[in-house]
């Protein structure tokens, strides 16, 4: 009696246990997943926004933090402008003697290399020394000399940045090379934190640095993450009030898991007795790019999109366009210098705009 009464109490018990596993389960399936916007948080010199689709609001919230976190990781570790970041630490020594680094800051120069070589060296990170150069130029307000653009040149080129696989180290073939990862490293800090997301278990996200965005998944109402691109020549006119730098968007473009970068003088540059410069140096000319307003890169992952963005705004609309239709799943819209722009965009980038 006493046997027969513990083996319906174990049975009670056991079903209990395994309907409410099954309720659970169940529930879990079915979820909604929510969307959480993270806001913009100053990181790498700008503004960056993570939104994020998860199962629970703890989780996105873990994911935004991941995110992050990845951002500012990559930027004390990528960043001219600290003087602790490793690559400060390459651009003291490395003339001087191999430095070794890590496998991030490894990966990172030769990602450069190679898009310098498919770009026949509009995109270059040894282009430091000349940035430096026109910074300080807008702040005196005097364009610097032939001589001066000419003497610096020849501590530029990415052919004279020696890179070895075996040690993992760099050297620069020449005294006063500076490198500049600011054409490509936002794109890959971008990437790094969309992955911590992905780990973190986000269902769908959008990073963005400045121009640099990626996204994944689907927002959480399973339409289409919409990204807008704006009128670069309206971003510099003074509007109806008078203000300089009003926002208007000039199209809406749909990305579900892509990268999309926009490069463009609107936004940086300096202006000197009246005339501005941008602040992506064309290094054949040693002054400011001035082919394109703006320029926009669809590509797979963010890294690709940052450094194409940088090359195709240097080499204009003809040879951009060429690089751009000669990659698989690379696409672009580029706008034209001047008042009276033209919208010029790659075969397949209407898709981005249905
Ligand atoms: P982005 O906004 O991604 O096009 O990057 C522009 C930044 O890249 C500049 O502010 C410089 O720090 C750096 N840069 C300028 N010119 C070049 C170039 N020709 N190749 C690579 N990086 C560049
Ligand atoms: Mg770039």
């Amino acid at each position: 009696m006493e046997n027969s009464s513990r083996r319906i109490a174990v049975k009670i018990v056991v079903t209990t246990v395994l309907l409410a596993g099954v309720y659970f389960f169940v529930a879990e399936k079915i979820r909604r997943p929510i969307e959480i916007d993270g806001g913009y948080r100053e990181v790498m010199g700008t503004l960056a926004r993570i939104v994020v689709v998860a199962k629970h609001d703890w989780e996105g919230k873990r994911c935004i933090e991941a995110g992050f976190e990845q951002l500012k990781r990559i930027d004390a570790m990528m960043s001219d402008y600290k003087d602790d970041s490793e690559l400060s630490r390459v651009n003291r020594e490395a003339f001087t003697n191999p430095v070794k680094i890590s496998p991030e800051l490894f990966e990172i120069l030769q990602k450069s290399v190679e898009f310098s070589r498919l770009s026949n060296g509009a995109f270059d990170i040894t282009v430091g020394p000349l940035v430096d150069l026109w910074h300080k130029a807008g702040e005196a307000n005097v364009v610097p000399d032939k001589s001066i653009l000419t003497a610096t040149k020849a501590s530029i080129g990415f052919e004279k940045l020696i890179l070895d696989m075996n040690e993992r180290t760099v050297r620069f073939a020449v005294e006063g090379m500076r490198l500049d990862l600011g054409g490509i490293a936002k794109g890959y800090a971008v990437d790094k934190a969309v992955e911590a997301m992905r780990r973190e278990g986000a269902i769908g996200g959008m990073v963005c640095a400045s121009g640099d965005i990626r996204c994944f998944g689907k927002p959480a109402d399973k339409g289409t993450w919409r990204v807008g691109l704006q009128n670069p020549v309206a971003a510099n006119s003074p509007d109806s009030n008078g203000t300089i730098g009003a926002e208007q968007v000039l199209m809406v473009l749909k990305v579900n898991d892509m990268a999309v970068a926009t490069s463009g003088d609107y936004r940086r540059f300096v202006t000197i007795g009246g005339k501005r410069y941008s602040h992506i140096i064309d290094t054949n000319t040693a002054t400011g790019a001035n082919k394109l307003s703006s320029d926009t890169i669809f590509a797979a992952t963010a890294l690709d999109a940052d450094a194409l963005s940088t090359a195709v705004n240097v080499m204009g609309a003809e040879k951009g366009l060429a690089l751009v239709e000669s990659l698989d799943g690379v696409d672009a819209i580029l706008i034209t210098a001047g008042p009276e722009y033209q919208v010029v965009k790659s075969g397949g980038a209407d898709m981005y705009l249905r």
